[in-house]
């Protein structure tokens, strides 16, 4: 007989690389069992990134079968599982056919830059050319990165799309709508639905009303039929279906009921449930989110104004600053797949471990321009300061360094922002594994890194607001309530003297790299 062990709350987790389905016990946050898929990144041209929305949307569905195959083994009874909780990549933009439940095209991946000469144009018909000329209601400055210039891009460049919003079948949605319309049945009675974490990332959302801002869609001329319902972070949005393919689903029944933007939902699974309190996830990208309360603070150096979440249909929005940085993980998976200088990511940090210095290599990796707090979408990336005795153990060493030094930008733009300067950082996401680069960090940051041990923070924070949702409430969000987060500390090894001049000599390298496409 399987084993009881009271509420158990599933998170489906679905990262620019991987996707991952993990199930987690209510009443002590212990992490039971999960399977993760890799998923693929196409480049068809130069900028360009996509990802096919039924790759990732069969991603989803092996990994939730998968992990309850692994639970029946392990003699657990998935009919626990109350909740299911979502957290996605942010800002992908899905356009999909309603009647046939097929995506007119790839989803554009947040990185991907071909939207570079819409933002051009659009900058031109603001006074001003000025960039933030939304920031006080989106938090956002105009960029490639958010989801209307990829959807403006979309509407321009797709006759198929162009038709299907003319016949009214045209559904637009990031990934969170994606998977939560097709889980729930698709052309079957989906339900159309984002949260608001993921609907402040769109820019075409007033994060202080709450609602779809008619003037940004005038602006960006998007037609408003096609945008989602938008709905709290924790609430049933409806129940899991069927998946059609397999003619099966070991969750069938079970309420969705929590959604949350994946740095979002790192923050919740992290307990910054404080003003003040921040954490970093190392993942793709790289992403700083400080907890600031029920006011949004507007920031002077570059940082966004972002949703960090909204825990019931009745509950107040809670808002954070963020510094965003485009290339942290993926420029490991450059390394490997572009240049082939190591197979694995892990192989990345034996490479560097084995020289413990970048020998006065700079490696500025501005792949997608650059994000916090330069927005420089012509900044391209650089490596510079080689001399003859620059090998690949060096170039390893000195793209590690380069998530740390951006990492120290965002925090150091974050304190000028809060005033109060952070006394040492919580940190998570799949780069975190890596130790050469956390001592790193510690050192160039001066102050000390704390990684929680259940690394899976993103997907305990959207597995936290699933089970605390309206209906469901296995979860009360009490921090307090889950077993006491046992931490690995990284204090820092080097005097602040070498590491003001390691930083000083990466922001010359820095500015090597901007205008080079302009
Ligand atoms: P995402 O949520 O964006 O999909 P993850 O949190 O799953 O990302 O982290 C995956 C990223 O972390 C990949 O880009 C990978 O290259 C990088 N990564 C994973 N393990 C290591 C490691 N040991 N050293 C360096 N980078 C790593």
């Amino acid at each position: 007989m399987a084993a009881s062990l009271g509420p158990l709350v599933g998170a489906i987790d679905q990262g620019t690389s991987s996707t991952r389905f993990l199930v987690f016990n209510a009443e002590t946050a212990e992490l039971l069992s999960h399977h993760q898929v890799e998923i693929k990144q196409e480049f068809p041209r130069e900028g360009w990134v996509e990802q096919d929305p039924k790759e990732i949307l069969n991603s989803v569905y092996e990994c939730v079968e998968r992990t309850c195959e692994k639970m029946k083994e392990l003699n657990i009874d998935i009919a626990n599982i109350r909740a299911i909780g979502v957290t996605n990549q942010r800002e992908t933009t899905v356009v999909w056919d309603k009647t046939t439940g097929e995506p007119l095209y790839n989803a554009i991946v947040w990185l991907d830059l071909r939207t570079q000469s819409t933002v051009e144009r659009l900058l031109k018909r603001i006074p001003g050319k000025n960039k933030t000329f939304s920031k006080f209601k989106t938090g956002l400055p105009l960029s490639t990165y958010f989801s209307a210039v990829k959807l403006r891009w979309l509407l321009d460049n797709v006759e198929e799309i162009r038709k299907a919003v003319e016949d009214g079948r045209a559904m637009f949605g990031t990934i969170d709508s994606w998977l939560i319309w097709s889980l729930t049945g698709g052309t079957n009675g989906g339900i159309h639905c984002t949260d608001v974490t993921n609907a402040s990332r769109t820019m075409l959302f007033n994060i202080h009303s709450l609602e779809w801002d008619p003037d940004l869609c005038k602006f960006f001329d998007i037609p408003m039929e096609i945008l989602p319902n938008v709905r709290s972070s924790s609430e049933i949005y409806g129940l899991m279906k069927i998946c059609p393919s397999r003619e099966s689903g070991a969750l069938t029944g079970v309420p969705i009921s929590g959604c949350l933007g994946d740095q979002h939902a790192a923050l919740v699974g992290q307990m910054c449930f404080q003003d003040g309190q921040a954490k970093n996830t190392y993942g793709t990208g790289c992403f700083l989110l400080c907890n600031t309360g029920q006011k949004s603070v507007f920031s002077e150096h570059g940082l966004i104004t972002t949703i960090a979440y909204k825990m019931g249909k009745d509950k107040p929005a809670f808002y954070a600053l963020e510094g965003s940085v485009a290339i942290a993980g993926a420029v490991v998976r450059w390394l490997r797949d572009n240049l082939g200088i190591a197979k694995t990511s892990q192989e990345v940090e034996k490479l560097a471990a084995e020289v413990g210095t970048s020998y006065g290599c700079y490696f500025v990796p501005a792949f997608s321009g650059l994000y916090a707090p330069y927005w420089e979408p012509s900044a391209r990336g650089i490596i510079c300061g080689l001399t003859q005795f620059t090998n690949k153990n060096h170039i390893a060493f000195a793209a590690l360094e380069a998530v740390c030094f951006q990492t120290r930008e965002i925090l150091d733009a974050m304190n000028k922002d809060c005033g109060i300067p952070l006394s040492q950082l919580q940190v998570d996401g799949g780069m975190t594994n890596n130790k050469i680069l956390m001592q790193l960090q510690s050192d160039i940051l001066c102050i000390p890194v704390v990684k929680p041990s259940m690394p899976e923070t993103t997907a305990l924070g959207a597995a936290m607001a699933a089970g605390a949702a309206e209906g469901v409430e296995v979860w009360s969000l009490n921090p307090g309530d889950l077993t006491a987060v046992t931490c690995e500390r990284f204090e820092p090894q080097i005097n602040p003297e070498e590491s003001e001049y390691r930083y000083a000599r990466w922001k010359k390298a820095v500015m090597k790299s901007m205008g080079w496409e302009s």
